[in-house]
């Protein structure tokens, strides 16, 4: 059987108003997430969903492709002011199954109609197929989302996400190619994500980014039965701090420091996200 249930949908709408900071809009060609991190706010969001839809699959074990995404975004398009669209925000939207579908691709095709600044947040390298579409763009940028540099332990935390490795070739791809980019480190994973901070900062300057974002991890109540667990046994020392930072975010605050004085040794002005 597939590790993942996939459902076609026909979506009511795709763009959707923004919560973010900096974000008007954000389309999410998928409902639901095959890269299944552990961490993951939006399961909590698109909950309402699952338990009609797919019944007892769990976070990163179903897919619902919204197949009439780009004709519904042509028709919200017309109505929308101007502002930045982010693709995505509760999904990825170079999800393995996007290899078929091309919902992302096509809705890339329709937004080359008009002139709203957008950015592509991913964790996937498959973002270089579309490179014909994002270079005839008037304003985009594409990110990726960046845990740590320890494949093992980042393969705890991001199951089924593709390696850090093909994430920063991507990247640099990218950048080489003239696209604006950027480097999101998040969410800040102690004992992972700060624990080669040097080496991190070295890698991320090799794929070259315009800029590089830093967010933290925000262990919401309803999150902690899928983090302990993964904490236990991959970071054991930790599970102290991580339970800590359930109620007291310090932490985060405290290592600021160390993360600016080293990124501005590989030339870079952190942009942070808390
Ligand atoms: S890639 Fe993003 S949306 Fe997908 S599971 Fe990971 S954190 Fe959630």
């Amino acid at each position: 059987m597939a590790r993942v249930y996939v459902r076609e949908i026909f979506a009511k709408s795709i763009v959707s108003k923004s919560g973010i900071i900096g974000v008007d809009y954000t389309i999410n060609p998928y409902v639901g997430c095959s890269h299944g991190c552990i961490y993951c706010y939006a399961r909590l969001y698109t909950s309402r969903f699952w338990e009609k839809l797919v019944g007892n699959h769990e976070w990163g074990y179903f897919v619902l492709p919204k197949i009439n995404a780009a004709q519904l975004l042509r028709k919200e398009l017309k109505k929308k002011e101007g502002g930045l669209i982010l693709l995505s925000s509760v999904t990825d939207p170079y999800l393995p199954q996007e290899s078929s579908y091309k919902l992302t691709r096509k809705i890339l095709k329709v937004l080359a109609e008009y002139e709203f600044p957008i950015s592509i947040l991913t964790k996937s390298p498959l973002v270089i197929r579309d490179l014909d579409i994002i270079l005839g763009l008037k304003d985009v940028e594409v990110g990726f989302s960046i845990s740590g540099l320890n494949s093992a332990l980042v393969s705890h935390f991001e199951p089924y996400a593709p390696s850090v490795k093909s994430r920063l070739a991507a990247l640099k791809r990218l950048s080489e190619k003239g696209i604006m980019t950027y480097a999101f480190i998040s969410p800040i994973l102690p004992g992972l994500t700060d624990s080669h901070l040097d080496t991190l900062f070295k890698e991320i300057k090799k794929a070259n980014p315009d800029r590089v974002m830093v967010d933290l991890l925000r262990i919401r109540p309803q999150l902690w039965k899928y983090i302990k667990p993964v904490v236990e046994k991959a970071l054991p020392d930790y599970i102290k701090l991580y339970n800590k930072i359930r109620f007291d975010l310090s932490y985060f605050f405290e290592i600021r420091e160390m993360f600016n004085q080293i990124a501005s040794k590989y030339g870079y002005e952190l942009e942070w996200m808390y």
